[in-house]
């Protein structure tokens, strides 16, 4: 509702919903805070944190902020009301038996379910519940946008502490307890996040729950960081999240929907998705950010006569916006991306005394190779972004980027997950197998084996007659397991069709998908690239 209260106002341009919503607010803030008579609470479900943010950024009512900041803080504190953790203190008022819990809470007091465990501050990894996670650390985040953008200063002690955090929990997360298809939360009971590296690919292989809003409040969060710290690390996640975990909770034609987002399915719980959940969380979300994926594609910055556009995402696309008064800079977009690695873009600016700067995301899989057009030397390659200098758009507003490596590889989740699978991904699109293309195929792909060799995968363009889609489908040699654990690799190879894994579950066959294949021992000729892939090209 407060977010709704800052939408109304920027559409409608009345404060007709923003003033109800500044006396719920201060209701709020007068019941929780730090004062003597105030309760020590905090929401058990972050969320309410980066609404008050974002009203605050909107309305510069400083009770809101002080209450987001009040409850980022008070997190965790274990002796907070009346010397005791709140939760605590709660259930003594609920008359709560100690032995009584919530069914996703695996022990007594597992407040680490809610991220309440410690001070965030002061917690070395991410816990629980995974979309709570991720919509608290959006606001942490926040905080540190707006103290960045002078809106509202922090120490600098402060900030630096809520930054180290932000990064602490941002590679805990993605470097141990993140899917290569970008989904986090391996655990169905608390919906949330395993032990590090504890990562199976199906619910009969010991769980993989990767709920899609998960994989949108990673997105929420690593827009947030590219704020905070241009590095192109955020935006591969951000997109590998967008068209693999999240694209494919959606059907193609917009009716059905995955909540949890498993790599490989069994026979309790097939590829296939729903029309509704009782706990409908899921869909709208997916439909909330496709209507505001413009804000991810890219950020604009204005410092007197310079601007800077950085792109993060790439697509069919248009950015305007205004420098002062009378000025009016359009950049656009045009791409098939993710079918091909070419961008061609046009940049018109009303004024020619503004100096701008583009900047241009190199993801890690390009290992920094790319093609410009018109070229140009020297460019700089800052922490994954190609800066396009003021004097190359001057001269070349119209320019063509291709970035490198779009060729299908391997990819493996770390060795320490002790899966021992190999995948295959194009550009952003992680594959999976599926059994309507594959009809041979009875036991869900769990004994079929790939080995990574380029020359072993071939690529062909495809259009969906049922669907109209279009698409590139991989082809690789591929090998059974027997019983006894034996592969043969003597017996001459089957071809293994795969598809983007967006693309699942929508043709039909007997629900049987699968993304990480065995991976086959043998000669190995072609490179493997270990999940995050941000930390191959370190
Ligand atoms: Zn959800």
């Amino acid at each position: 509702l407060i977010e709704a209260a800052v939408a109304h106002a920027q559409y409608y341009k009345n404060e007709l919903l923003v003033e109800p919503m500044k006396r719920y607010i201060t209701l709020i803030h007068n019941k929780f805070g730090p004062s003597e008579g105030q309760l020590k609470g905090y929401p058990g479900h972050p969320e309410i944190e980066l609404a008050l943010l974002r009203f605050y950024a909107a309305t510069q009512h400083q009770e809101s902020y002080d209450l987001a900041k009040y409850f980022l803080t008070e997190r965790g504190n274990p002796k907070g009301q009346d010397g005791k953790h709140y939760y605590d203190y709660e259930a003594e008022l609920r008359n709560e038996p100690p032995w009584q819990r919530p069914d996703c809470y695996p022990e007594n007091r597992s407040y680490w379910y809610n991220q309440a465990h410690a001070p965030i501050q002061e917690q070395s990894t991410i816990e629980g519940h995974s979309v709570r996670a991720m919509y608290l650390l959006t606001a942490v985040a926040d905080l540190v946008v707006l103290s960045d953008s002078g809106v509202a200063e922090l120490s600098s002690s402060e900030k630096n502490m809520w930054l180290q955090t932000l990064k602490r929990l941002w590679a805990n997360m993605v470097d141990k307890k993140m899917y290569i298809t970008g989904g986090i939360g391996a655990i169905k009971q608390w919906e949330g996040f395993g032990l590090d590296y504890f990562l199976p690919q199906g619910t009969d292989e010991g769980g993989c729950y990767s709920e899609t809003c998960a994989s949108i409040g990673v997105m929420m969060l690593a827009e947030r960081m590219l704020l905070i710290d241009l590095d192109s690390s955020y935006a591969d996640i951000l997109e590998l999240c967008l068209y693999n975990n999240v694209m494919t909770s959606m059907s193609l034609d917009g009716k059905k929907f995955t909540y949890d987002n498993q790599l490989a399915s069994s026979d309790k719980t097939k590829s296939e998705r729903n029309e509704w959940f009782w706990c409908a969380c899921c869909p709208p979300n997916v439909t909330r950010l496709f209507g505001s994926l413009g804000g991810y594609l890219w950020h604009h910055t204005v410092e007197k006569d310079q601007v800077f556009i950085n792109v993060h995402l790439y697509t069919n696309a248009e950015l305007t916006f205004k420098v002062g008064d009378d000025t009016t800079v359009h950049l656009k977009q045009t791409t098939t991306w993710p079918a091909s690695g070419s961008v061609s873009f046009e940049l018109d600016v009303s004024r020619g005394s503004l100096s701008v700067t583009t900047r241009l995301r190199l993801p890690a899989w390009s290992k920094g190779h790319y093609n410009l057009e018109p070229p140009a030397a020297g460019l700089r390659n800052t922490k994954g972004y190609l800066e396009l200098t003021p004097e190359y758009l001057a001269q070349n507003p119209k320019f063509k980027l291709s970035v490198g490596e779009f060729e299908p590889r391997f990819i493996a989740p770390h060795p320490y997950t002790n899966q021992n699978t190999l995948a295959l991904a194009l550009g952003p699109l992680v594959y999976c197998a599926e059994d309507v293309d594959n009809p041979w195929e009875t036991n869900h792909f769990k004994d079929v084996v790939l080995r990574s060799s380029p020359e072993q995968v071939a690529q062909s363009q495809i259009r969906d007659d049922a669907t109209g889609h279009e698409y590139v489908q991989l082809q690789a040699d591929c090998w059974q397991r027997d019983a006894s654990g034996h592969i043969n690799f003597e017996e001459e190879a089957r071809i293994l069709k795969l598809v983007p894994y967006y693309y699942r579950a929508n043709r039909g066959g007997k629900g049987q998908m699968r993304v990480g294949m065995v991976k086959g021992g043998g000669t190995e000729s072609g490179h493997v690239n270990v999940f995050p892939e941000t930390l191959a090209s370190a």
